[in-house]
């Protein structure tokens, strides 16, 4: 359920690279823009699978479409694919593509491959406002909102080399901070004349900013993962300065209802720091925090970052934490850490930016 929020204007109209606009384009938008200008609807059906399934941007040959209205294309959004300045391979296979943005600065993407799936791990923000203490991201500051386009951009990418089929909102910068062109990306995402993803297989990682939650909760039913990383506020605010605004007691508030669908899961995030948050009692602790919450836990090891003064806990540590949280009845995973040689892994994303915005947390 999929409400965009955005006409086809806000979409299409930036005058800079307008042919990248044309990616973050919904469905919805395309008709719009085909009722206005004349056009059948089924050229905006042909049109956007072109865009999203052919991996077009220039029109010029596309034969299914009157040739007044590819002039149209032509001339209104000229072709101007995303650019790709680099990519990194991992011996694991994990791919870290760098991409150019207009503005001079870039953004990172990770392909992570895994027997049954493909993922792709998508960037939201260039940089991120909300300072947490362990983030590669958040300590570059932060410098504006990705657009839709340039948030489809990225999977338009990874598609022309690998599988994907699931996406996670887990790059770089806060998501529900960017709302207004992550709703209309998801619908483009799960929109079967393009990347056809399901809501389960969508994941939007949140730090957890209680009103953009709720309005995520309306607006669609993809899967949500937070970011807890401590079981209290004192530990909490510490590491994540947003907590201040948004402390644990209303937080898990909203996590309690924030599924209608009584079998759907929260994903709560925990990254595992040596001698921070790895102890027995806090394990203990988050259960007890846990309790009455739809939640299954995800346990990262810490990457480390430069200047952190972080360590990973020792995987024995890990192993006991786990244990904790499985007795007390929770389905607790370990993530396995992928690419951090090419600093690809959780929290290790950094772009390529200027710091324009003071951090607002
Ligand atoms: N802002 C969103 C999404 C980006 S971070 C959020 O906070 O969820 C994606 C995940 O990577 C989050 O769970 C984040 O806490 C985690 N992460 C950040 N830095 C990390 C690090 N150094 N090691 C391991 N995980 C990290």
């Amino acid at each position: 359920m999929i409400k965009p929020s955005l006409g086809y204007n806000a979409a299409m109209s930036t005058t800079t690279n307008p042919g990248l606009h044309l990616l973050g384009a919904t469905r919805e938008d395309l008709l719009a823009f085909m009722a206005k200008r004349g056009y059948k609807s089924a050229h905006a059906f042909s049109l956007f699978k072109a865009i999203h399934r052919g991996h077009l941007l220039d029109f010029t040959h596309l034969d299914s479409l009157p040739l007044t209205l590819r002039q149209h294309l032509a001339s209104d959004f000229p072709c101007s694919p995303p650019k790709v300045l680099h990519t990194h391979t991992a011996t694991d296979g994990t791919q870290k593509y760098l991409i150019a943005l207009n503005d001079g600065s870039a953004i990172e993407t990770v392909f992570i491959p895994e027997p049954s799936r493909g993922t792709l791990c998508v960037s939201s923000q260039v940089g991120c406002a909300l300072n947490c203490d362990f983030c590669a991201t958040g300590k570059q500051g932060f410098s504006r909102n990705l657009t839709a386009a340039e948030i489809i951009a990225q999977i338009w990418i990874a598609t022309r080399e690998h599988t994907i089929t699931n996406v996670v909102f887990m790059g770089m910068g806060e998501p529900l901070l960017n709302l207004e062109h992550v709703i209309p990306a998801i619908s483009i995402l799960l929109d079967d004349c393009a990347y056809n993803l399901s809501k389960y297989t969508v994941t939007v990682s949140t730090a957890g900013l209680i009103p953009q939650m709720q309005q995520l909760a309306q607006q669609t039913e993809v899967s949500l993962a937070l970011s807890l990383h401590a079981p209290n506020d004192l530990l909490r605010t510490q590491l994540m300065p947003i907590n201040k605004k948004y402390p644990l007691l209303e937080l898990m508030a909203v996590c309690k209802n924030y599924f209608k669908h009584p079998k759907r899961k929260i994903l709560f995030e925990y990254i595992l720091i040596d001698g921070v948050n790895d102890t027995d009692a806090l394990a203990h602790e988050l259960a007890q925090l846990l309790t009455d919450v739809p939640a299954k836990i995800n346990l990262i090891p810490f990457n480390p970052i430069a200047h952190s003064g972080y360590q990973r806990s020792t995987d024995a540590r890990i192993k006991v934490f786990q244990t904790i949280l499985r007795d007390h009845g929770f389905k607790t995973f370990v993530r396995k850490t992928r690419g951090p040689l090419i600093d690809a892994a959780c929290g290790q994303l950094k772009g390529d930016f200027i710091e324009k915005t003071k951090r607002r947390a």
